[in-house]
Protein backbone atom coordinates (compact mmCIF):
# COMPACT_ATOMS: atom_id res chain seq x y z
CA UNK A 1 0.00 0.00 0.00
CA UNK A 2 1.11 3.49 -0.97
CA UNK A 3 0.34 7.10 0.15
CA UNK A 4 -1.34 9.64 -1.99
CA UNK A 5 0.57 12.32 0.39
CA UNK A 6 -1.40 15.14 -0.70
CA UNK A 7 0.67 17.56 1.77
CA UNK A 8 3.79 16.62 -0.14
CA UNK A 9 2.08 16.99 -3.74
CA UNK A 10 0.59 20.26 -3.15
CA UNK A 11 3.58 21.07 -1.58
CA UNK A 12 5.63 20.35 -4.82
CA UNK A 13 2.61 22.89 -6.34
CA UNK A 14 3.02 25.75 -4.12
CA UNK A 15 6.75 25.62 -4.82
CA UNK A 16 6.31 25.84 -8.33
CA UNK A 17 4.08 28.55 -8.15
CA UNK A 18 6.11 30.42 -5.63
CA UNK A 19 8.71 30.63 -8.50
CA UNK A 20 6.36 31.52 -11.39
CA UNK A 21 4.60 34.07 -9.02
CA UNK A 22 8.40 35.74 -7.88
CA UNK A 23 9.08 35.74 -11.68
CA UNK A 24 6.69 37.51 -12.48
CA UNK A 25 7.38 40.06 -9.80
CA UNK A 26 10.76 40.74 -10.91
CA UNK A 27 9.71 40.94 -14.28
CA UNK A 28 7.48 43.93 -13.09
CA UNK A 29 4.33 42.07 -13.88
CA UNK A 30 1.25 41.72 -11.54
CA UNK A 31 1.19 39.31 -8.47
CA UNK A 32 -2.16 37.07 -8.34
CA UNK A 33 -4.62 38.40 -6.10
CA UNK A 34 -6.83 36.43 -4.88
CA UNK A 35 -10.44 37.61 -2.85
CA UNK A 36 -12.25 35.63 0.02
CA UNK A 37 -15.99 36.02 0.55
CA UNK A 38 -16.68 35.16 4.57
CA UNK A 39 -20.43 34.96 5.60
CA UNK A 40 -20.86 34.53 9.25
CA UNK A 41 -18.44 32.70 11.65
CA UNK A 42 -19.10 28.75 11.19
CA UNK A 43 -15.79 27.24 12.61
CA UNK A 44 -14.65 25.36 9.27
CA UNK A 45 -15.42 27.72 6.84
CA UNK A 46 -13.21 29.69 9.44
CA UNK A 47 -10.57 27.01 8.90
CA UNK A 48 -11.00 27.10 5.19
CA UNK A 49 -10.76 30.55 4.22
CA UNK A 50 -7.61 30.61 6.89
CA UNK A 51 -5.99 27.66 4.66
CA UNK A 52 -6.66 29.56 1.91
CA UNK A 53 -5.19 32.95 2.66
CA UNK A 54 -2.20 31.35 4.50
CA UNK A 55 -1.58 29.63 1.08
CA UNK A 56 -1.40 32.78 -0.97
CA UNK A 57 0.86 34.29 1.28
CA UNK A 58 3.33 30.77 0.32
CA UNK A 59 2.68 31.33 -3.22
CA UNK A 60 3.19 35.18 -3.15
CA UNK A 61 -0.26 35.82 -4.30
CA UNK A 62 -1.83 38.82 -2.68
CA UNK A 63 -5.06 38.19 -1.01
CA UNK A 64 -8.30 40.17 0.33
CA UNK A 65 -10.80 38.56 2.71
CA UNK A 66 -13.64 40.30 3.04
CA UNK A 67 -15.77 39.28 5.97
CA UNK A 68 -19.28 39.93 6.90
CA UNK A 69 -21.73 39.24 9.44
CA UNK A 70 -24.22 36.33 8.84
CA UNK A 71 -27.40 39.06 8.52
CA UNK A 72 -25.60 40.61 5.92
CA UNK A 73 -28.64 41.36 3.00
CA UNK A 74 -28.55 39.30 0.03
CA UNK A 75 -28.29 42.46 -1.96
CA UNK A 76 -25.43 43.59 -0.20
CA UNK A 77 -23.10 40.73 -0.59
CA UNK A 78 -24.27 40.38 -4.59
CA UNK A 79 -23.00 44.46 -4.51
CA UNK A 80 -19.75 42.97 -2.98
CA UNK A 81 -19.46 40.77 -5.55
CA UNK A 82 -19.90 43.09 -8.39
CA UNK A 83 -17.40 45.19 -7.41
CA UNK A 84 -14.94 42.78 -6.88
CA UNK A 85 -15.90 41.42 -10.98
CA UNK A 86 -15.21 44.83 -11.63
CA UNK A 87 -11.65 45.49 -9.97
CA UNK A 88 -8.85 45.14 -12.39
CA UNK A 89 -6.46 43.86 -9.43
CA UNK A 90 -8.47 41.12 -8.73
CA UNK A 91 -8.21 38.15 -10.55
CA UNK A 92 -9.87 35.28 -8.12
CA UNK A 93 -12.77 35.13 -6.21
CA UNK A 94 -14.39 33.07 -3.70
CA UNK A 95 -17.08 32.80 -1.81
CA UNK A 96 -16.83 30.00 0.95
CA UNK A 97 -19.73 28.11 1.24
CA UNK A 98 -21.97 27.25 3.00
CA UNK A 99 -23.83 30.69 2.91
CA UNK A 100 -26.82 31.70 5.73
CA UNK A 101 -30.03 30.24 4.81
CA UNK A 102 -31.48 33.44 3.90
CA UNK A 103 -29.18 33.40 0.40
CA UNK A 104 -29.11 31.64 -2.00
CA UNK A 105 -25.86 29.57 -2.94
CA UNK A 106 -26.74 29.51 -6.71
CA UNK A 107 -27.31 33.57 -6.72
CA UNK A 108 -24.51 34.12 -5.31
CA UNK A 109 -22.40 31.82 -7.84
CA UNK A 110 -24.38 33.30 -10.85
CA UNK A 111 -23.28 36.62 -9.67
CA UNK A 112 -19.37 35.91 -9.53
CA UNK A 113 -18.21 36.49 -13.28
CA UNK A 114 -16.98 33.63 -14.94
CA UNK A 115 -13.49 34.94 -16.00
CA UNK A 116 -12.69 35.34 -11.91
CA UNK A 117 -14.77 32.31 -10.76
CA UNK A 118 -11.59 30.17 -9.44
CA UNK A 119 -13.74 27.88 -7.73
CA UNK A 120 -15.03 26.58 -11.36
CA UNK A 121 -18.90 26.95 -9.57
CA UNK A 122 -20.50 29.00 -12.40
CA UNK A 123 -22.80 27.79 -14.73
CA UNK A 124 -20.22 28.70 -17.81
CA UNK A 125 -17.56 27.10 -16.51
CA UNK A 126 -19.27 23.84 -15.55
CA UNK A 127 -21.03 24.00 -18.95
CA UNK A 128 -17.41 24.34 -20.25
CA UNK A 129 -15.89 21.67 -18.41
CA UNK A 130 -18.53 18.83 -19.67
CA UNK A 131 -17.51 19.87 -23.29
CA UNK A 132 -13.78 20.11 -22.51
CA UNK A 133 -13.33 23.42 -23.06
CA UNK A 134 -10.79 25.44 -21.03
CA UNK A 135 -12.78 26.25 -17.79
CA UNK A 136 -11.71 26.30 -14.37
CA UNK A 137 -12.62 23.24 -12.45
CA UNK A 138 -13.62 22.86 -9.29
CA UNK A 139 -10.84 22.92 -6.57
CA UNK A 140 -11.22 19.58 -4.92
CA UNK A 141 -11.92 17.34 -8.21
CA UNK A 142 -8.79 19.61 -9.82
CA UNK A 143 -6.57 18.90 -6.63
CA UNK A 144 -7.61 14.94 -7.52
CA UNK A 145 -6.41 14.94 -11.00
CA UNK A 146 -3.10 17.01 -9.95
CA UNK A 147 -2.95 14.35 -6.63
CA UNK A 148 -3.21 11.42 -9.47
CA UNK A 149 -0.58 13.12 -11.37
CA UNK A 150 1.80 13.62 -9.30
CA UNK A 151 2.03 9.95 -8.17
CA UNK A 152 1.47 9.05 -11.71
CA UNK A 153 -1.48 6.48 -10.78
CA UNK A 154 -2.01 4.85 -13.58
CA UNK A 155 -5.95 5.64 -14.56
CA UNK A 156 -6.22 4.72 -18.43
CA UNK A 157 -9.11 1.90 -19.17
CA UNK A 158 -9.61 1.85 -15.11
CA UNK A 159 -13.47 1.41 -13.82
CA UNK A 160 -13.79 4.11 -11.53
CA UNK A 161 -16.55 4.53 -8.92
CA UNK A 162 -17.44 8.01 -7.75
CA UNK A 163 -19.64 8.09 -4.09
CA UNK A 164 -21.76 11.48 -4.03
CA UNK A 165 -22.97 13.14 -6.75
CA UNK A 166 -22.48 16.94 -5.67
CA UNK A 167 -21.60 20.20 -8.24
CA UNK A 168 -18.27 20.69 -5.88
CA UNK A 169 -17.30 16.67 -6.27
CA UNK A 170 -18.71 13.91 -7.30
CA UNK A 171 -20.26 15.19 -10.35
CA UNK A 172 -17.06 17.16 -12.19
CA UNK A 173 -14.81 14.66 -10.76
CA UNK A 174 -17.01 11.64 -12.64
CA UNK A 175 -16.42 14.21 -15.67
CA UNK A 176 -12.67 14.12 -15.58
CA UNK A 177 -12.03 10.50 -14.72
CA UNK A 178 -14.53 10.02 -17.84
CA UNK A 179 -12.70 12.36 -20.00
CA UNK A 180 -9.73 11.55 -22.95
CA UNK A 181 -6.85 12.87 -20.80
CA UNK A 182 -4.23 11.70 -18.43
CA UNK A 183 -5.20 11.12 -15.58
CA UNK A 184 -8.42 10.13 -17.21
CA UNK A 185 -9.88 7.42 -19.71
CA UNK A 186 -11.52 5.79 -16.92
CA UNK A 187 -15.02 4.06 -17.24
CA UNK A 188 -16.90 5.86 -14.86
CA UNK A 189 -20.22 5.16 -12.42
CA UNK A 190 -21.37 7.94 -9.65
CA UNK A 191 -23.34 6.13 -6.79
CA UNK A 192 -25.61 8.50 -4.77
CA UNK A 193 -27.76 8.19 -1.45
CA UNK A 194 -30.38 6.22 -3.85
CA UNK A 195 -27.85 3.99 -5.40
CA UNK A 196 -29.22 0.24 -3.97
CA UNK A 197 -25.80 -1.77 -5.08
CA UNK A 198 -23.14 0.66 -3.44
CA UNK A 199 -20.94 -1.99 -1.65
CA UNK A 200 -21.14 -4.11 -5.01
CA UNK A 201 -20.06 -1.29 -7.35
CA UNK A 202 -17.80 -0.34 -5.20
CA UNK A 203 -16.06 -3.84 -4.83
CA UNK A 204 -15.37 -4.35 -8.59
CA UNK A 205 -13.80 -0.83 -9.07
CA UNK A 206 -10.76 0.11 -9.78
CA UNK A 207 -10.85 2.95 -8.50
CA UNK A 208 -12.88 4.58 -5.31
CA UNK A 209 -13.60 8.23 -4.76
CA UNK A 210 -15.29 8.54 -2.08
CA UNK A 211 -17.21 12.15 -1.48
CA UNK A 212 -20.86 10.93 0.50
CA UNK A 213 -19.96 13.24 3.34
CA UNK A 214 -20.77 10.26 5.77
CA UNK A 215 -17.56 8.67 7.80
CA UNK A 216 -16.10 5.80 7.36
CA UNK A 217 -18.67 4.54 5.06
CA UNK A 218 -16.57 2.62 2.80
CA UNK A 219 -15.16 -0.44 4.80
CA UNK A 220 -12.89 -3.10 3.83
CA UNK A 221 -15.59 -5.22 2.70
CA UNK A 222 -16.52 -3.04 0.19
CA UNK A 223 -12.75 -2.52 -1.47
CA UNK A 224 -11.05 -4.79 -3.73
CA UNK A 225 -7.69 -5.90 -3.04
CA UNK A 226 -5.36 -3.12 -5.45
CA UNK A 227 -7.82 -0.72 -5.75
CA UNK A 228 -7.14 3.20 -5.38
CA UNK A 229 -8.96 5.01 -2.58
CA UNK A 230 -9.35 8.66 -2.78
CA UNK A 231 -11.11 9.89 0.34
CA UNK A 232 -12.87 13.04 0.13
CA UNK A 233 -15.13 12.86 3.42
CA UNK A 234 -14.18 15.79 5.95
CA UNK A 235 -16.54 15.17 8.51
CA UNK A 236 -15.90 16.87 12.65
CA UNK A 237 -16.15 14.21 14.94
CA UNK A 238 -16.27 15.33 18.64
CA UNK A 239 -13.03 14.09 20.46
CA UNK A 240 -12.34 15.37 24.15
CA UNK A 241 -8.77 13.96 23.92
CA UNK A 242 -8.28 17.18 21.33
CA UNK A 243 -7.77 20.74 21.97
CA UNK A 244 -9.83 21.66 19.34
CA UNK A 245 -12.51 18.89 20.98
CA UNK A 246 -13.21 17.48 17.72
CA UNK A 247 -11.40 15.40 15.36
CA UNK A 248 -10.90 15.37 11.13
CA UNK A 249 -13.43 11.59 9.71
CA UNK A 250 -12.75 10.73 6.25
CA UNK A 251 -15.76 8.81 4.46
CA UNK A 252 -13.24 5.82 4.07
CA UNK A 253 -12.44 3.35 7.09
CA UNK A 254 -9.08 4.01 6.87
CA UNK A 255 -7.50 1.36 9.17
CA UNK A 256 -9.25 -1.71 7.56
CA UNK A 257 -9.39 -0.47 3.72
CA UNK A 258 -5.40 0.93 3.86
CA UNK A 259 -4.04 -2.40 3.87
CA UNK A 260 -6.02 -3.75 0.98
CA UNK A 261 -5.03 -0.83 -1.39
CA UNK A 262 -2.40 -0.05 -3.68
CA UNK A 263 -2.71 4.08 -3.23
CA UNK A 264 -4.39 5.53 -0.35
CA UNK A 265 -5.03 9.09 0.55
CA UNK A 266 -5.16 10.19 4.07
CA UNK A 267 -7.53 11.74 5.65
CA UNK A 268 -5.73 15.01 6.79
CA UNK A 269 -3.11 15.14 4.66
CA UNK A 270 -4.52 13.90 1.72
CA UNK A 271 -7.84 15.78 -0.43
CA UNK A 272 -7.90 18.77 1.82
CA UNK A 273 -4.40 20.13 1.11
CA UNK A 274 -4.80 19.22 -2.82
CA UNK A 275 -7.62 21.56 -2.88
CA UNK A 276 -5.96 24.48 -1.92
CA UNK A 277 -3.28 24.01 -4.08
CA UNK A 278 -5.51 23.51 -7.11
CA UNK A 279 -7.40 27.04 -6.25
CA UNK A 280 -3.60 28.59 -6.06
CA UNK A 281 -3.07 27.21 -9.48
CA UNK A 282 -6.85 28.18 -10.73
CA UNK A 283 -5.99 31.66 -9.10
CA UNK A 284 -2.45 31.75 -11.14
CA UNK A 285 -4.05 30.57 -14.30
CA UNK A 286 -7.06 33.46 -14.08
CA UNK A 287 -4.43 36.23 -13.54
CA UNK A 288 -2.29 34.56 -17.09
CA UNK A 289 -5.14 34.99 -18.88
CA UNK A 290 -5.87 38.60 -17.69
CA UNK A 291 -2.09 40.55 -17.49
P1 LIG B 1 -22.88 16.90 -0.47
O1 LIG B 1 -23.60 16.65 0.81
O2 LIG B 1 -23.24 18.07 -1.32
O3 LIG B 1 -22.99 15.62 -1.38
C1 LIG B 1 -22.92 14.32 -0.87
C2 LIG B 1 -23.34 13.37 -1.95
O4 LIG B 1 -23.19 12.05 -1.46
C3 LIG B 1 -24.79 13.52 -2.39
O5 LIG B 1 -24.80 13.61 -3.80
C4 LIG B 1 -25.49 12.28 -1.91
O6 LIG B 1 -26.44 11.79 -2.86
C5 LIG B 1 -24.35 11.29 -1.77
N1 LIG B 1 -24.57 10.38 -0.64
C6 LIG B 1 -24.92 10.69 0.62
N2 LIG B 1 -25.06 9.56 1.37
C7 LIG B 1 -24.77 8.54 0.55
C8 LIG B 1 -24.75 7.13 0.72
N3 LIG B 1 -25.05 6.59 1.89
N4 LIG B 1 -24.44 6.37 -0.34
C9 LIG B 1 -24.13 6.92 -1.53
N5 LIG B 1 -24.14 8.24 -1.75
C10 LIG B 1 -24.46 9.04 -0.73
O7 LIG B 1 -21.33 16.94 -0.07
P2 LIG B 1 -20.05 17.50 -0.88
O8 LIG B 1 -20.03 18.98 -0.83
O9 LIG B 1 -19.94 16.81 -2.19
O10 LIG B 1 -18.90 16.96 0.09
C11 LIG B 1 -18.74 15.59 0.37
C12 LIG B 1 -17.71 15.41 1.45
O11 LIG B 1 -16.47 15.90 0.99
C13 LIG B 1 -17.99 16.15 2.75
O12 LIG B 1 -17.50 15.40 3.84
C14 LIG B 1 -17.18 17.41 2.61
O13 LIG B 1 -16.82 17.97 3.85
C15 LIG B 1 -16.00 16.89 1.88
N6 LIG B 1 -15.27 17.88 1.10
C16 LIG B 1 -13.93 17.90 1.24
C17 LIG B 1 -13.19 18.80 0.51
C18 LIG B 1 -11.72 18.79 0.67
O14 LIG B 1 -11.08 19.78 0.38
N7 LIG B 1 -11.13 17.69 1.12
C19 LIG B 1 -13.81 19.69 -0.35
C20 LIG B 1 -15.18 19.62 -0.53
C21 LIG B 1 -15.91 18.71 0.21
Amino acid sequence: MQILDGKKAAQAIKDELKIAVAQRANEGKKVPHLAAILVGTNGASETYVASKVKACAEVGFKSTLLRFDESIYKTRLLDEIEKLNYDPDVDGILVQLPLPKHISNDEVIKTIHPDKDVDGFHPVNAGKLIQGLPAFVPATPYGIMLLLEHYKVETDGKYAVVIGRSNIVGRPISILLSSNSNPGNCTVTICHSHTKNLKELCFSADIIVAAPGKPEIVTADMVREGAVVIDVGITRVPDTTKKSGFRLKGDVQYETVAPKCSWITPVPGGVGPMTIAALMKNTFHSCLMKN
